[in-house]
Parts: C-alpha cells; sequence; structure tokens
C-alpha cells in the first residue's frame, strides 16, 4: 500500500484549505492551505473553535442544518461567509464530513474548503 507519510505529505501539499477538528469543532490540525486561506498560523489555530472564521452575516440557520446534517453523520456541503484573521470577510466553499476511527468510536469531523469570493 501507499507509505503513511505519502497520506500526510499529500494533506500538507493539498492547495484546498483542510482541517481536523474533534466532535465540538475544536481544531486539531490544520495544513498549509488553511493558513493561507484564512490568515491563521497552525499554532495560532490549533486549540480554538472553528467558530473563529464565523462571520455575523451568515444566518444562524445555516449553522443550524450544518450541525444537524453532521449529528446524522452525513456529509455537510454549503457556503458560509468567513472571516479572514485579518477582518476581512470572504465566501466559503465548504465540505464537512464525519471521520469515525478504527474502533468506530471518537468522532472527528474534516474539514475541507477554498475561498470563492472572486468566483461569485
Ligand atoms: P455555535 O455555538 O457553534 O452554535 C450554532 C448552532 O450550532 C447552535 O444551534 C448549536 O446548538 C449548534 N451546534 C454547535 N456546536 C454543536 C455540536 N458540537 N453539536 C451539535 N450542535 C452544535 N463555521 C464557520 O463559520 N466557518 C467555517 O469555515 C467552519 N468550518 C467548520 C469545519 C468543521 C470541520 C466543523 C466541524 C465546523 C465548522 N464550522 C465552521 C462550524 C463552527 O464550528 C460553528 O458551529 C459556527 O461557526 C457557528 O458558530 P457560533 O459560535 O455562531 O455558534
Amino acid at each position: 500500500g501507499l507509505p503513511p507519510c505519502l497520506f500526510v505529505q499529500a494533506v500538507e501539499q493539498s492547495p484546498l484549505a483542510i482541517s481536523i477538528t474533534d466532535a465540538k469543532a475544536n481544531i486539531l490540525y490544520v495544513n498549509p492551505a488553511f493558513c493561507q486561506v484564512t490568515g491563521y498560523g497552525a499554532e495560532e489555530a490549533v486549540g480554538r473553535n472553528e467558530s473563529m472564521l464565523s462571520d455575523r452575516r451568515t444566518p444562524q440557520h445555516v449553522y443550524e442544518d450544518l450541525w444537524e446534517t453532521l449529528m446524522s453523520r452525513q456529509v455537510w456541503r454549503g457556503r458560509l461567509i468567513n472571516r479572514h484573521r485579518d477582518g476581512k470577510p470572504y465566501l466559503a466553499d465548504l465540505t464537512i464530513a464525519p471521520v469515525r476511527d478504527e474502533a468506530g468510536k471518537g468522532l472527528h469531523y474534516l474539514g475541507i474548503h477554498r475561498d470563492v469570493t472572486e468566483l461569485h
């Protein structure tokens, strides 16, 4: 099979912003593209909640739909208005998938997003 380090390199070099969180959206890992898109350094992002990216302009029902979908163990796709570390809003095209560990116990989430402000 593939060497494990290749999996790591592929995620590290992904042009899409990737983050891995615990069940409450607390950030455990971010890749360099995440740092580039959001403006947060990895040391800064890890330990904080994904809600650090939220902008008040996204209606509450969007987040409720997001969590309802995730709680039913499904993949959520959508667009959120995010806020860059410098305060600038951007439109994020986001996919969030639940990740179960091998024992099927611990629940984590994989978040993948890109800035589509220019494309909108
Ligand atoms: P919250 O306090 O999060 O509450 C909003 C609503 O969601 C409430 O109704 C609350 O009951 C419900 N909710 C919150 N947490 C949970 C939970 N653990 N289980 C069940 N229901 C819950 N948000 C962004 O704005 N931008 C992003 O790029 C982004 N990326 C994410 C990536 C991943 C992998 C995950 C898991 C979440 C991501 N989120 C993102 C969602 C983020 O965690 C927040 O829920 C969201 O930003 C709203 O934050 P809030 O503080 O306004 O409200």
